[in-house]
């Protein structure tokens, strides 16, 4: 893999890491790229614009080593929905599983609801939840937009009903979280959970 290569695509084990934007909904304070570091591991995901989708295929490396190709990177990827969609649907085209790692605030920013349209081409969905109520959440996630909590448990309660695997994550460690809370609300909907460790990337 080239180092241009590297700033689309990164590997972590056997999953195939797609960055296909720069922009968040969020502004995490646990994030490193709200600090201004942008590298995972060995990799610098900054990002100068935003790659089209030609231009993400055209990066794509063999896929026959992978287990599955996820979108995630330091931005979040349904800001990017037509080249998510037009990537996605491509992955699938060659036979490989297709992960997407989301804030969940999809249907807020595009004023629709958008899993029917991700269903075709994404097998799981991973959505950070970070946060048992609004006001902790608020806190640590600095949403831009207004209602994002909300917006966020709706679109966890939607997501089992259009995507087969949907997994739901919070970081143990942060202050106020309730971990055992995060679980309850991830089950109640359908999905499974998944607590991340603080400052454990990838
Ligand atoms: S949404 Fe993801 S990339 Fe964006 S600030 Fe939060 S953790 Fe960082």
């Amino acid at each position: 893999m080239n180092c241009e290569q590297a700033k689309l695509c990164y590997a972590i084990r056997d999953s195939l890491y797609l960055n296909i934007s720069n922009r968040c909904t969020l502004e995490c304070q646990f994030c490193p790229k709200t600090k201004g570091n942008l590298q995972l591991h060995d990799y610098d995901l900054s990002l100068k614009r935003q790659p089209s989708t030609e231009e993400v295929i055209a990066q794509l490396p063999n896929l026959a080593p992978f287990q599955e190709v996820v979108f995630c990177g330091y931005g979040e990827p349904t800001l990017r929905l037509k080249v998510l969609k037009q990537v996605a649907q491509h992955c699938k085209s060659l036979g490989i599983s297709t992960r997407l790692n989301t804030d969940g605030l999809g249907n807020l920013v595009h004023k629709r609801n958008i899993l029917p349209e991700l269903a075709p081409c994404i097998d799981a969905i991973s959505i950070s939840l970070n946060a048992q109520s609004a006001s902790v959440y608020e806190h640590h996630c600095q949403p831009k937009l207004n209602k994002a909590y909300d917006a966020l448990l709706d679109f966890i309660k939607l997501a089992s009903l259009y995507i087969r695997r949907v997994q739901v994550t919070a970081i143990d460690g942060l202050s106020e979280v309730d971990i055992a809370e995060c679980k309850q609300i991830a089950e109640s909907s359908g999905a499974t959970f998944l607590a991340r460790q603080l400052d454990v990337l990838g």
